[in-house]
Formats: C-alpha cells, structure tokens, sequence
C-alpha cells in the first residue's frame, strides 16, 4: 500500500527530528498533501496511526493540509486552481500549463508539549 511507505518515510524524519528522550512530547505533525500527490489522506492517517501505536509517539496527532492544484497558462500567463481535474486554461482553453504546486508530500510542523 502506498501510504504505509509514505507514513513510514514521514516517523523516520520525525524521529530524525525529534531527540528520543522528547518522543512522548510530540503532539501535533503537520503535512502539507498536495492533490496529485496520489495520497489518500484518510488512508495515510490510518496507516501513520498504527505505526505510532507502536512508538513512544502514540498520543501524537496528524494534521493534514490539503495543497490544490495551481497551474499556470503558458499562452495567456493566467494562474488558477484545477478543480476537478481538469487541465485546461479556464481562460484561453490551452493545455499547454506548467505545474505549480499539487505534487508536494512535506512535513510542515512539528509540535511539542511543555516540559
Ligand atoms: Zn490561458
């Protein structure tokens, strides 16, 4: 299953974060998905969540933010958001678009508790 490959990448920087005494500590992890990053986000936190369970990290929770899809028109130079997939320039109708954001898969944030 591809999210437990990503939930695995996402402990290991983590735990490369975080010194081990702090593990505990952990209380929020913040990514950011983005659209076409072929993640499911349900799925992902499903998978992150048995994986915590057996780390110090348990009590830990996953945000999750949802990056859109921004595509910019390399025949009017518009810039819009792709709903729906569909990749056309909502102002001249080209294909021809460069991508913009949509593929990101990144740790944004993670936040400890207070001694
Ligand atoms: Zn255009």
């Amino acid at each position: 299953m591809h999210e437990l490959g990503v939930a695995r990448n996402i402990l290991e920087i983590v735990q490369q974060s975080v010194p081990e005494d702090r593990f505990a500590s952990v209380k929020w992890i913040r990514i950011r998905i983005g659209r076409l990053s072929g993640v499911v986000p349900d799925s992902l936190e499903f998978c992150f969540s048995a994986l915590l369970s057996e780390t110090k990290m348990q009590q830990a929770g996953l945000i999750m933010e949802n990056e859109p899809i921004v595509s910019l028109c390399k025949d009017c130079g518009h810039q819009f958001t792709v709903e729906d997939f569909a990749f056309t320039c909502p102002s001249c109708n080209s294909a021809n678009l460069e991508l913009l954001s949509g593929r990101e898969l990144e740790i944004v944030d993670i936040e400890l508790a207070d001694d």
